[in-house]
């Protein structure tokens, strides 16, 4: 039996993030760039106007006031999307709209508001400074400046900029296949009414989602019965995927065959067994080169296990460096006690009330009560030295979603 973190440290050694592939910029939000992106231009293009209102030379607005209004010629109209003609000598102006370019000749823009058109003159009732209103050519971003680096998730912010440089097409990393089995006899499919004994094959779905969640493809590989024969062929047949995950068998029943096959096809069981609950019995290892993860079968020991082991690693595989999820401080609303040498995550909600996080279980935290994950947004962590958590302490929360970043009502 090995710790959680010289576990994580074993697997994540066996992941390196996958080739690259070119995709349609709206596909990819979430995906990490394996690019780094420089600006083959300017943007904006040209000095352009940030108000609807006159191009002038600032000089010409000197001592303007309300009570001092100035009169210029205007001897242009500048519609966005067009170029002046003309060139803005002393006592002229141009009507000018948002984005469009500043003429020749000008240094400012006077703003609509500050003016009164007057026929083929504007009367002005205020100065500007130089380069008021105007944006500069480049002053968002320069020719040859690096604009999104490689290694980047990419937000949507990322995707506008890269659509601003002309960019239809971006590498990313690939997203990792990964091959979800689900073993026992007890199983039944989800279309079955089971009878008594038998359970519907929950994990399957659970682990996909938990595969979808972290960007990665699941493909479903359905019941595997607790013959050898059977997980041999099975495994075998999940050798194109990139990963290979497996539910249940490996704990010490009878019937407990997944790390045998591994030790016998794979040849190459890095170890079993974790000093954590739930999810002891977590087998890693390789099958052809493929890494195969054998999760417990409880429901909430495969789900654990995933989000410990088998997320950091996926994540790994599609070019994040950002693996873990987020922790936090909160204060326990109850009392916990344990043996010490296991790391335990026990199944929690967490709420921020004022200003401080309070954490308190879901109940029930047996490895079979799926209902305790339903209900939790995070698991609190209790190190391998601790024994006790005291009514109003503080812990550590990992936090398995992002609801704490959403709110019911608008906050300032
Ligand atoms: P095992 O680790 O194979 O002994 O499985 C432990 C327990 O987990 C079984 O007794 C089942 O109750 C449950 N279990 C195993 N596999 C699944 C599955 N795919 N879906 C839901 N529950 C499962
Ligand atoms: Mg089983």
């Amino acid at each position: 039996m090995i710790s959680v973190e010289k576990a994580l440290k074993t697997i994540l050694v066996n992941f390196r993030p996958l080739g690259l592939e070119k995709i349609n910029i709206l596909e990819s939000r979430g995906r990490v760039i394996g690019e780094d992106i420089f600006s083959p231009r300017n943007i904006p293009s040209a000095n352009n106007s940030a108000m609807d209102g006159y191009a002038v030379r600032y000089a010409d607005t000197k001592g303007a006031t309300k009570n001092n209004p100035l009169q210029l010629k205007i001897i242009e109209d500048i519609p966005a999307g067009k170029v002046a003609l003309k060139k803005i000598k002393a006592g002229e102006a141009a009507r000018i709209m948002t984005g469009a370019v500043i003429p020749e000749g000008a240094d400012a823009v006077i703003r609509q508001e500050d003016t009164q058109k007057n026929g083929k003159t504007v009367i002005i009732y205020s100065s500007v400074q130089k380069k008021e209103n105007i944006r500069f050519a480049g002053e968002d971003v320069k020719r040859g400046e690096l604009v999104v680096k490689r290694g980047s998730a990419l937000r949507p912010a990322h995707i506008g900029m890269l659509a601003s440089l002309g960019k239809s097409f971006v590498s990313v990393y690939q997203k990792p296949r990964v091959a979800i089995m689900s073993t026992g006899d007890e199983l039944v499919n989800i279309e079955t009414d089971p009878p008594p004994g038998k359970l519907v094959n929950s994990n399957s779905y659970s682990l996909a989602a938990q595969v979808l969640e972290c960007g990665a493809i699941p493909i479903m590989m359905g019941i595997t019965r607790d013959r050898k024969s059977d997980l041999q062929k099975k495994f075998k047949t999940a050798l194109d995927a990139d990963v290979i995950i497996s539910s249940g068998g490996v704990s010490v029943g009878d019937f407990d065959f997944v790390k045998n096959v591994m030790g016998e096809i794979g040849n190459a069981m890095h170890f079993w067994q974790v000093a954590m609950r739930p999810g002891k019995p977590l087998a890693f290892g390789a099958i052809e080169g493929v890494p195969l993860f054998g999760l417990p079968g409880n429901p909430v020991s495969a789900m654990v296990s995933f989000e410990q082991f088998v997320r950091p690693s996926l994540l790994k595989m599609q070019g994040h460096t950002k693996i873990y999820r987020q922790t936090i401080k909160a204060i326990c609303t109850e009392e916990f006690q344990k043996k010490e040498g296991f790391r335990h995550f026990i199944r929690a909600v967490v709420k921020k009330e004022k200003d401080k996080y309070v954490a308190s279980t879901t109940g029930d935290q047996g490895s079979g009560i799926l209902k305790s994950m339903v209900t939790a947004n995070g698991l609190i962590v209790m190190g391998e030295n601790e024994s006790r958590i005291k009514k109003g302490a503080q812990v550590t929360v990992q936090l398995l979603d992002d609801s704490l970043s959403r709110s019911e009502s608008l906050q300032f």
